[in-house]
């Protein structure tokens, strides 16, 4: 006879985590309480409560025993008896446990906080909601095991609350998008930005925060300083550089306030601490949002380059086959005279606008990716002009090109890429001087430079227009039916092309008048710093 015996054995992983989640509650928890004993602290931000969560929500629910040990001990050798012990230790578990299970199972939460629903999420139920079943469980304890007395129940339990709010919202961001090491980037402008974020922040918390320069000034309106390096972090960077600049900028406050310094110091402790955290739950709360919006963008943008770039790529191989039967056919067509080779003659026109447009796009994909490769190298910038200008004169029947000016020194640039910025200019002023017969080009130097303009008769661009004008996707009239075709992507190109020579575009135009283009290019490449500001 057998016995089916079925020992459920704990594997040891799972009890190796447990210890070490235990340690590392129980050694936050006696640092804190011992901070406590010295100035009053403790209750500021009580780590162990970002740490069960950010255990919680990496490691599964399962880990719950770490935290309940770990809160029953620190308590217990604190002096509580073993019922009170008990009752915070289930309180601080619940607090993890309900807060990373809403989070995962309500919110879906993703650790890097990239998007507006993960940052409201840790927020409201992270920081505000889970921990609220601690201070209650908590206080509750302690009132009924006649540690505090009634009246200060409430004033107990806001610091309980508050405490363990401010871990969830400077520490849980901080180690949860800082988890994984990112590989270090080795582009010197973004080290530069970076080193020099760091330097600002420092400098920052230096003066607001310690008396060096003399500023700790009560309240001082310095303080709100404090927005600039962490709105800088979250427009420029991401949540994981947002969250470290909190962090240090947090830590900053708390510390120069543990010392009596500081805006923040007011006669009394509990008024300090109050002036503290709000200044730490309105910094972290907005930093967490707009980094997390801006995240969201980044990564909605990036699907919409993909996108743009996978369309235009899998759309250039058939438009290419096609233009060349419609040039095949057209060709036939004239050696045999047949009258029908205006319907070939259009179809390949129409062929080639959808050619220049599919290659607007692929260019935007590259420059999203910052891929637009140059050839640079010294060219006759006036023969270039000229002989666009000569395709233009043959393509074109309604308008005569007029070649002002002319210029024969070498410049350095991609013959191509100016190419097509001229092209596009000229494009467009044939494009949008319906009415008109001319259009001018002028080749000049001034200040060193090479300047080359494209003047039309046309509809002109409203003043206000004109700032937009180079920005991608924009067209002036929007959808409108009777504005010709195109997506608004042509000057946004030329002007990066441009702008990737070290040189300028701008527009000159009075609406019904009509409008001139110009742009100046330097003899030698220089990279100029709204290149990098970009
Ligand atoms: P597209 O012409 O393909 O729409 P562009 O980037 O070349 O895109 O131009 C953006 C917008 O600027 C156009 O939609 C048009 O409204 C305006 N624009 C460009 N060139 C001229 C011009 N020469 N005269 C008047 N408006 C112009």
């Amino acid at each position: 006879m057998s016995y089916n015996l079925r020992f459920k054995i704990p594997n040891l992983s799972y009890l190796r985590n447990i210890c070490i989640l235990f340690v590392i509650y129980f050694l936050t928890a006696r640092f804190g309480l011992r901070l406590d004993a010295v100035s009053g602290f403790a209750t500021l931000v009580w780590i162990p409560t970002g740490i069960s969560l950010i255990a919680l929500l990496l490691f599964g629910t399962k880990l719950w025993p770490g935290i309940a040990l770990g809160a029953f001990m620190v308590n217990y050798l604190n002096g509580a008896s073993v019922p009170v012990a008990v009752g915070i230790g289930v309180g601080n578990t619940l607090e993890g446990v309900l807060g990373a299970y809403l989070l995962k199972k309500l919110a879906s939460f993703n650790p890097n906080i990239e998007s507006l629903q993960d940052a409201l999420s840790l927020i409201f139920i992270g920081a505000m909601l889970s921990t609220g079943v601690s201070a209650t469980i908590g206080t509750l304890s302690l009132l009924l095991g006649g540690i505090i007395a009634s009246q200060v129940y409430v004033s107990t339990w806001v610091a309980w609350w508050v405490g363990d709010m401010m871990s969830n919202l400077i520490l849980v961001p901080f180690l949860l998008t800082w988890r994984n090491f990112p590989t270090a980037t080795k582009d010197p402008k973004r080290i530069l930005e970076i080193v020099l974020l760091v330097i600002t922040i420092i400098g920052i918390g230096i003066v607001i925060f310690t008396p060096v320069f003399g500023s700790t000034i009560k309240s001082s309106p310095l303080t709100y300083i404090a927005y600039l390096p962490i709105m800088w972090a979250a427009l420029r960077f991401g949540p994981r550089e947002t969250s470290a600049a909190t962090f240090l900028l947090t830590s900053f406050a708390i510390t120069t306030t543990i010392f009596g310094f500081g805006p923040f110091i007011q006669r009394r402790l509990s008024e300090s601490l109050l002036y503290l955290q709000s200044f730490i739950a309105i910094i972290s709360t907005s930093s967490l949002l707009l980094a997390a919006a801006i995240a969201e963008r980044k990564v909605l943008e990036k699907q919409k380059d993909e996108f743009f770039s996978i369309a235009s790529h899998e759309l250039k191989t058939p438009i290419t086959s096609l233009k060349v039967y419609g040039e095949i056919l057209e060709e036939r067509l004239r050696k045999k005279r047949f009258k029908e080779i205006r319907f070939a003659t259009k179809m390949n026109e129409q062929i080639a606008k959808v050619i220049v447009l599919i290659n607007d796009m692929l260019d935007l994909s590259r420059i999203s990716v910052e891929k637009l490769k140059f050839n640079y190298k010294k060219i006759n910038i006036g023969k270039l002009v000229k002989r666009t200008v000569a395709d233009f004169r043959y393509m074109t029947t309604t308008h005569t090109i007029q070649l002002k000016g002319d210029f024969k020194k070498s410049v350095m640039c991609d013959e191509e890429r100016i190419g097509q910025v001229l092209i596009n200019l000229l494009t467009n002023a044939i494009k949008y001087s319906p009415k008109a017969k001319k259009v001018v080009v002028y080749m000049q130097e001034a200040d060193g430079k090479v300047v080359i303009r494209v003047r039309d008769f046309g509809i002109g661009i409203h003043k206000k227009e004109q700032v937009n004008i180079f920005k991608r996707f924009v067209r002036i009239g929007g959808d409108n039916n009777d504005s010709p075709t195109g997506f608004g992507l042509g000057l946004y190109i030329s002007s990066e092309i441009i702008k990737r020579h070290g040189g300028t575009i701008w527009v000159d135009s009075q609406e019904g008048k009509g409008s001139t283009f110009s742009f100046a290019l330097p003899y030698f490449l220089k990279i100029s710093l709204t290149s990098f500001l970009t």
